[in-house]
């Protein structure tokens, strides 16, 4: 990643750059505090409160740091992105709910297409276009090599003709484009036949349709594919590096997605302290649970800042991230039972906006334990591959 030779030298270190930004982010002659509250209800103005917060923080060129210069931004690394997330939290402004994808995509984009990389994410960090990753399909979730979407090459240019279907993609229906891990070689040759595309998805051929969550809102979509021309200048990487570069990219999907919750989660936990209802102040169960639920997010805020840093270092993070997906979901699904325990029969009860947005997170971090791969997923891969237990064969 460049380096910030054209940064201030406060800004060329993280802590620097965070101490900066949360003066910015407080700063009553700027527009930025005017961001602050709580997340809107729905996906949908959660994205536009996304982009009009990404495009003022572009101005003053804070979302830009943590990118690579060629990419649009001002450089720096993992490490001024995590500063990023923490300083919006503690000023109490949502984080842009689309760069979960960014920075679940654009690393790996970084790495493996970087002239794809140049071309459409400074449209990211403008707040412009948004991303969304096809990989889940109806048949194929935890066992992604067994994905059938397809695409093949025709006529002189090699381009690409992609066919089938993805589901659970996140923000779908408001993204421009989709990072679409799909099918090159044979259905046989398993993780070795995929490739991965940038397909956008204003294509013909391209049907998109939301899914409606527990939570009420469309948060996930069904994405189609029929007869859809895709350029060969479109492949994230080589043709067939489409697993190497899927596995590359869980390391950010697990390991920085976690850090950003964690800042979330905090966030979450000091409104639900002034939430408390006045008779449950002194109560030595929910004391204790409101502890646990701070243990469990301090944890979580341990484990994904030694990834950050790891991330940062441009260490091979791999299966570790499998960890910090585990403490993810602990942390969120303890953190919203304890919200549920604590706000009584006002969580249930009460027909208000605060409530409402209460009720939907909570059935919303039900999923924590699904994406990103299920638990059961995560703890065979720590058995398997970082304890390196014995299978079950083996005993
Ligand atoms: C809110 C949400 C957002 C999502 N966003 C995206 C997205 O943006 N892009 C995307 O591509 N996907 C996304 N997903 C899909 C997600 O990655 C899959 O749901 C997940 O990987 C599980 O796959 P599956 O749903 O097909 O379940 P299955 O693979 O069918 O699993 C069903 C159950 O069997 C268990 N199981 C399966 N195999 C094993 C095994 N070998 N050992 C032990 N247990 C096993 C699983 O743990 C699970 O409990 C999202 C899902 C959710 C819920």
């Amino acid at each position: 990643m460049a380096d910030l030779v054209s940064a201030p030298p406060d800004l060329r270190d993280a802590a620097g750059y965070a101490t900066s930004l949360a003066a910015a982010l407080t700063d009553p002659s700027s527009p930025l505090p005017g961001f602050r509250g709580p997340e809107a209800s729905t996906t949908e103005l959660r994205v536009e409160h996304g982009r009009a917060l990404l495009a003022e923080l572009h101005i003053q060129g804070w979302n830009r740091y943590g990118w690579p210069v060629e990419a649009g931004g001002l450089g720096g690394g993992a490490r001024h992105r995590a500063a990023f997330y923490d300083e919006l939290s503690r000023a109490g402004i949502p984080a842009p709910e689309q760069n979960v994808i960014l920075e679940t995509i654009g690393p790996p984009i970084l790495r493996f297409g970087p002239d794809l990389a140049a071309r459409f994410l400074p449209a990211c960090l403008r707040g412009e276009e948004s991303w969304a990753q096809g990989f889940s399909e109806p048949e194929a979730g935890s066992d992604l090599a067994a994905l059938r979407c397809r695409a093949s090459r025709e006529g002189p240019d090699g381009d690409f003709v992609v066919n089938g279907q993805k589901t659970w993609t996140t923000l779908g229906h408001l993204a421009t484009r989709i990072a679409l891990l799909c099918r090159t070689g044979s259905t046989e040759s398993r993780h070795r036949g995929l490739s991965m595309l940038l397909v956008d998805l204003d294509s013909p051929g391209v049907t998109v349709r939301p899914i409606r969550m527990s939570t009420g809102t469309n948060e996930t979509a069904e994405v189609f594919f029929t007869d859809v021309r895709v350029r060969a200048d479109r492949v994230i990487g080589e043709v067939g590096q489409g697993w190497a570069i899927a596995m590359y990219l869980l390391q950010y999907e697990r390991g920085m997605y976690a850090w950003m919750r964690q800042a979330v989660l905090f966030g979450l936990l000091g409104q639900l302290a002034e939430q408390v209802p006045a008779g449950a102040r002194e109560n030595g169960a929910t004391r204790r649970a409101l502890g646990e639920a701070r243990l469990a997010t301090a944890a979580l805020r341990a484990r994904s800042g030694v990834t950050v840093r790891r991330l940062a270092d441009g260490e091979t993070v791999g299966p570790d991230a499998s960890a910090d997906k585990l403490l993810l979901s602990r942390a969120e699904q303890t953190v919203l039972d304890v919200a549920r325990r604590v706000l009584g029969p006002m969580f249930v009860l009460d027909p208000g906006a605060e409530a409402e947005r209460w009720r939907s997170t909570w059935f919303y971090t039900r999923a924590a334990s699904i994406y990103g791969g299920s638990a059961e997923i995560q703890r065979g891969i720590l058995a398997d591959r970082v304890l390196m237990l014995p299978g079950e064969n083996d005993r």
